[in-house]
């Protein structure tokens, strides 16, 4: 494991979170309605206080082109997003239990608004992968036509599709490419 639990699930939150934005023309919003958002936080096992409402929902929308900025971002500026939404936040790092879930850091109260806390979430562990230099680790999808973003998580570094197929398809075409050439 390259950081701790909570650190990497709440990476592949974020990545998932920024990803439900519609990026190209043909690309679909995923959180279209508060049930979408509902489902989208059952997947990744949210708890906390909710208020289920748009505004909600606006405010876990709004929060997407912020968080992409971290994986685009050069340190200094990911640095300076880190520091903002911590700050915005007023985050408040604590040990934590709950459910199944052994000791980890919450830095925010359960009872604040949902999309202040998954921006603290995102926040904390960006404070774990800028601190180890490990920024490179989030890209954006290698896929010409896909521009979501990934955690490479792997131990050689060699992700550099995102799991919605890309992988697969650029597979695929490899083959087809050598094949049409030999
Ligand atoms: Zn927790
Ligand atoms: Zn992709």
């Amino acid at each position: 494991m390259l950081f701790a639990h909570d650190t990497e699930l709440a990476l592949r939150g974020a990545a998932a979170l920024v990803n439900t934005a519609p990026t190209l023309p043909t690309d679909t919003e995923d959180l279209e309605t508060v049930a979408d958002l509902d489902e989208f936080l059952r997947e990744w096992e949210w708890t906390g206080s909710r208020t289920g409402d748009p505004a909600e929902l606006e405010a876990v929308r709004e929060l997407r082109p912020r968080l992409r900025q971290l994986w685009t971002a050069d340190t200094d500026t990911a640095v300076s997003l880190v520091n903002e939404l911590l700050a915005e936040a007023g985050a408040l790092p604590q040990l934590v239990r709950h459910g199944e879930w052994s000791w980890h850091l919450h830095a925010t109260p359960p009872e604040a608004p949902l999309a202040t806390r998954m921006a603290v979430e995102a926040a904390m562990a960006m404070v774990d992968v800028i601190r180890a230099d490990e920024l490179a680790r989030l890209r954006v999808c290698a896929a010409d036509d896909c521009q979501d973003v990934v955690v490479d998580l792997s131990k050689n570094r060699s992700k550099r599709f995102c799991d919605g197929g890309c992988g697969n398809r650029a597979n695929v075409a490899a083959y087809r490419a050598r094949k049409a050439s030999s």
